[in-house]
């Protein structure tokens, strides 16, 4: 099978019909054998019946996975990587605002140019300024922080090698994140196709305001796992010790100084008069609680189930 259509559906009703429609013109003009994994991420509206009506009309092509309650884009996602039979993973929101047009350039960049990744860039994005500026800035600290020259990382228009996804694990928010969780396993082919972005048509975005602060956080947990997920110790062991050293440091010269002056007889402060007192203190006492926290993550890590997963792309 040529591609794999993921397509995550929460409270679409209207847009279902209209987008499998053109969706089989696409594919038909250009003779692609396809699926569209229709994943309804518990929709209370009437999505799930007409996705089982486009079973109907498309016995083929249409797969649909119901989810009993709404978890969210990222497991919507998950699960339908996890279905994914072609040898391209198209993922597509259900909202037609990601045009089915982009599917053979994206289809053939994958597959003629090599790239592992392709992320959409809607570049004249129809959404509301109060979206599309602080996603600006956000795109910005991504790709300082990752390193992954994209200018739109949450796309929902991307398409990727099989293999991609089935070596990442979206979970939570995180499908903002894939192009870097991507990058971390290895696949280093990361290219990006402008893309036609057009404004919601029916229904309403179901993202909030708040996506802003769980992207960001969501971002320092990605960043941070990268970077230290393996061995906490790295970071905490190595700022706990710096930190248990500054107080001792400090300590020992208190006492120094005090017993020095106390042998000329000079006038004394008590230490509780002395800023570097309280310095030394808060020092000692972060240091030995960073320090513990790593040891605690290592101690966690030890015993995660996939501390030993690797992967292995070929093997004799
Ligand atoms: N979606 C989902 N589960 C959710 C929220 C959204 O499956 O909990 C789907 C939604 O149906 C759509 C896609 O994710 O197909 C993108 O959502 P939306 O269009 O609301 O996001 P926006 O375009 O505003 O970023
Ligand atoms: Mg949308």
């Amino acid at each position: 099978m040529d591609i794999s259509l993921v397509i995550p559906v929460y409270n679409e009703e209207e847009s279902l019909g209209p987008l499998m429609e053109w969706v089989a013109r696409v594919m038909g003009e250009h003779g692609f054998s396809y699926e569209a994994i229709f994943v309804d991420d518990g929709s209370t509206d009437r999505s799930w019946e007409v996705v089982t009506r486009l079973r109907e009309r498309y016995p083929e092509a249409v797969r649909g996975i119901r989810f009993r309650r709404n978890y969210g884009k990222s497991p919507a996602l998950y699960c339908g990587f996890d279905a994914a039979q072609g040898e391209v993973v198209i993922t597509m929101d259900a909202d037609l605002q990601d045009s089915p047009d982009e599917i053979p350039e994206l289809y053939r960049m994958i597959t003629e140019e090599g790239y592992d990744l392709v992320s959409g860039w809607k570049r004249k994005r129809y959404d509301p300024i109060g979206k599309t500026w602080p996603s600006k800035f956000f795109n910005w600290t991504a790709r300082r922080a990752s390193g992954i020259r994209l200018h739109d990382f949450n796309c929902g228009l991307k398409a990727y090698r099989r293999k991609v996804v089935k070596s990442i694990e979206v979970y939570g928010e995180m499908h903002r994140f894939i192009p870097i969780l991507a990058k971390q396993a290895g696949f280093r082919r990361i290219g990006e196709k402008a893309v036609q972005h057009r404004a919601r048509q029916f229904g309403v975005s179901k993202f909030g305001w708040e996506r802003m602060i769980k992207g960001y956080i969501d971002l320092l947990t990605v960043l941070f796992m990268t970077r230290f997920g393996r061995r906490p110790m790295y970071i905490f062991g190595g700022l706990g010790t710096v930190m248990f050293l500054v107080g001792l440091v400090i300590t020992v010269w208190l006492i120094v100084e005090k017993l020095s002056l106390q042998g000329q007889g000079l006038p004394l402060r008590p230490v509780t008069d002395q800023p570097l007192f309280y310095i030394a203190l808060l020092a000692v006492g972060l240091g030995v609680q960073t320090f513990l926290a790593g040891f605690l993550g290592e101690m966690v890590n030890r015993s995660a189930p996939e501390r030993n997963r690797y992967l292995v792309d070929e093997r004799f």
